[in-house]
């Protein structure tokens, strides 16, 4: 069985160098105007080179989505998209509208081409019909159960990827207007507000402003909140079946989701080795249980679920364990850290380290850039303090938040905090 690939999002320059720094073997990134997820923050002309030649430089493979579905006034810019990709030179273009995947094939035929999630892959005749038009991999329909995937793979030789985690929608992946009508925002170009996860009440039209209850439990109700898919427990399945790359979702999520889930998938595809199954590290779950979640499902994987295991209650898991930081070198026993939070001496953070994870170590001291040593840093500040040995350069600062009790797939364990010795 070949390892699969773990594919990771890259919504800007810094997931990109997280991403790949934690393991991913590939990443997908937009350029500013044609990919889904408009609000991502993306990549312009020049950031789009710099990208792909850094991802290339660190050893991974980068995708570009051009994931819209353009409308005619679109065509010439994105004609003028397709020479500038056809220069770069992406290992992959992820494309869903049939017009955009003529315009690569004819402009740009030296590009391997992927059909995006939201063209709906579903079934076998659709399979053979995107291999026969010449391309190279099929991101397949979230729709699908593993049985149907297997069909799939005796019936093409073409690269299989499927998404293993992340959010999902409550439509057919994508095909959705509920953001377009609420909020102006269409998910079919980019822009998506997640408007399924809003809060909905009942009111009757003679009665404006009387909300009339509805509901599925004591927290009121919501119908189209899907769970977020985690398939951590069952990626032996999935390599079995013949996906040969593993998608993480999540190109508008920030450094720390982007961080620890692809550590943490790093870790399980390593611990595969061609085994039909493979324990589960507590540690993998307690990982994946600190994001902000709606809690987890296995989507479609093992076909229809039940309702009460795809829909989500809508209040979910708060995150618990929040961004203190950035690595960004060490010497001597200190790391050079910028940081995304305020930090004050005394108080306790965790390193996203290799050997680190369970480990709390309280901050001692600090010191800014000249040198002085202060008592508390904040926001963007740059600052040195001591960190233990094993701590990368690149590796994310982080700390505990105090949560609500049973707000976690998994009890955390609460390391005390240890003290790192101070330099002789
Ligand atoms: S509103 Fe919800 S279901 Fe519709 S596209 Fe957005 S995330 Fe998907």
């Amino acid at each position: 069985m070949k390892k699969p690939e773990l594919l990771a999002p890259a919504g800007d320059f810094e997931k990109l160098r997280t991403a790949i720094h934690y393991g991913a073997d590939a990443v997908y990134l937009g350029g500013s105007q044609f990919s889904l997820r408009g609000k991502a923050g993306n990549f312009n002309e020049t950031e789009l080179r710099e990208a792909v030649a850094y991802a290339r430089s660190r050893g991974a493979r980068p995708f570009v989505t051009v994931n819209i579905f353009p409308h005619n006034r679109d065509l010439t810019a994105l004609e003028g998209h397709i020479e500038l990709l056809a220069e770069v030179v992406p290992d992959g273009v992820i494309v869903s509208d049939p017009g955009v995947f003529t315009l690569v094939r004819s402009r740009a035929p030296h590009l391997k081409l992927h059909i995006s999630t939201q063209a709906n892959i579903t079934n076998v005749a659709a399979a053979r019909f995107w291999e026969d038009a010449g391309a190279s991999r099929l991101i397949l329909s979230r729709e699908l159960g593993i049985d149907e995937i297997r069909e799939i793979r005796a019936a093409t030789s073409l690269e299989l990827e499927v998404f293993v985690h992340g959010s999902i929608c409550i439509s057919y992946s994508g095909r959705c207007y509920i953001s377009s009508f609420l909020a102006s925002r269409s998910a079919n170009t980019g822009e998506c507000t997640n408007s399924c996860r809003w809060t909905y009440s009942l009111m009757e039209e003679k009665r404006p402003g009387q909300y009339l209850p509805v509901f599925e439990d004591a927290r009121g109700t919501y119908l189209m909140s899907s769970k977020d898919l985690c398939m951590i427990e069952h990626l032996p399945l999935l390599a079995d079946a013949g996906v040969d790359s593993f998608k993480i979702e999540g190109r508008m999520k920030g450094i720390n989701y982007v961080a620890g889930v692809v550590k943490t998938y790093r870790e399980a595809i390593d611990a595969l080795e061609g085994k039909m199954s493979y324990n589960v590290k507590a540690r993998w779950a307690r990982e994946l249980s600190m994001f902000s979640s709606r809690g987890y499902t296995t989507g479609m994987f093992f076909g229809r679920q039940p309702d009460a295991d795809f829909n989500s209650d809508g209040e979910g898991y708060r995150m618990s364990h929040e961004l203190v930081g950035v690595v960004m070198g060490l010497r001597e026993g200190k790391a050079t850290v910028q940081m995304r939070n305020r930090l004050d001496v005394g108080d306790s953070v965790q390193y996203l380290s290799p050997g680190l994870e369970d480990r709390s170590f309280a901050v001692d001291a600090l010191w800014d850039e000249a040198g002085e040593e202060i008592v508390s840093a904040r926001n963007e500040q740059t600052v040195y303090m001591r960190a233990p040995e094993g701590v990368r350069s690149s590796d994310l600062v982080r700390r505990a938040k105090s949560c609500r009790e049973g707000e976690l797939l998994m009890e955390h364990e609460k390391p005390t905090a240890e003290r790192i010795p101070a330099e002789e």
